[in-house]
């Protein structure tokens, strides 16, 4: 995995000052890289019948239409407010400051279908939560999570509660 931690760019005081964010582009990039990364995702949920990978946007809808395509799955964006045509249904979470909504449309998802989250990042596990609330209200059948980086001083995964996996590729 440590081939594929050399693809992602550390960029210090970014978007602001104190925060080191984690760049994925040049991972995107990479052919053998890109391909690399999404075989390692698909590999835990090879045989699990997941139905529908749902991508949080904006990078969650690259690795999650990638992922979706190793899985024979379907792709279900999950959006930033206003950008999907109605009708919609909308969970909204707290960001550091202020607030933030996502949306899926409600016809994207049936009772009972299997499906999995993606997104690029997992920091304080807002976005993540927020996602599972809004499969849930789809009566979705939550078959876990995976996301390409993990930074575990922020403790997301404290607020993924028991029972469905939640795997991270790479941990900072
Ligand atoms: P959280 O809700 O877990 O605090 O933040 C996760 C969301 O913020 C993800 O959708 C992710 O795209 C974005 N994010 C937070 N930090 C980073 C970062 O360092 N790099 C990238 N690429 N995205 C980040």
């Amino acid at each position: 995995m440590h081939e594929l931690a050399a693809l992602i760019r550390a960029v210090p005081d970014f978007p602001r000052a104190g925060v080191v964010f984690r760049d994925v582009t040049p991972l995107l990039a990479d052919a053998a890289g890109f391909a690399r990364c999404i075989d390692a995702l698909a590999e835990p949920w090879l045989g699990h019948g997941v139905q529908a990978v749902c991508g949080i946007e904006a990078r969650g809808f690259i690795f999650g239409a990638a992922l979706a395509h190793k899985l024979g799955a379907g792709f279900v964006p999950l959006r930033k407010p206003g950008k999907l045509p109605p009708p919609v249904i909308a969970v909204d979470y707290q960001l550091e400051y202020g607030t933030d909504r996502l949306e899926v449309q409600r016809n994207a998802i049936r009772p009972g279908e299997r499906v999995l989250l993606v997104d690029d990042v997992l920091a304080t596990g807002g976005t993540l939560a927020a996602a599972r609330v809004l499969v849930g209200q789809l009566d979705a059948e939550l078959v876990g999570a995976s996301v390409v980086i993990e930074l575990d001083a922020l403790r997301g995964r404290e607020r993924w509660p028991g029972g469905k996996p939640l795997h991270g590729l790479l941990h900072y």
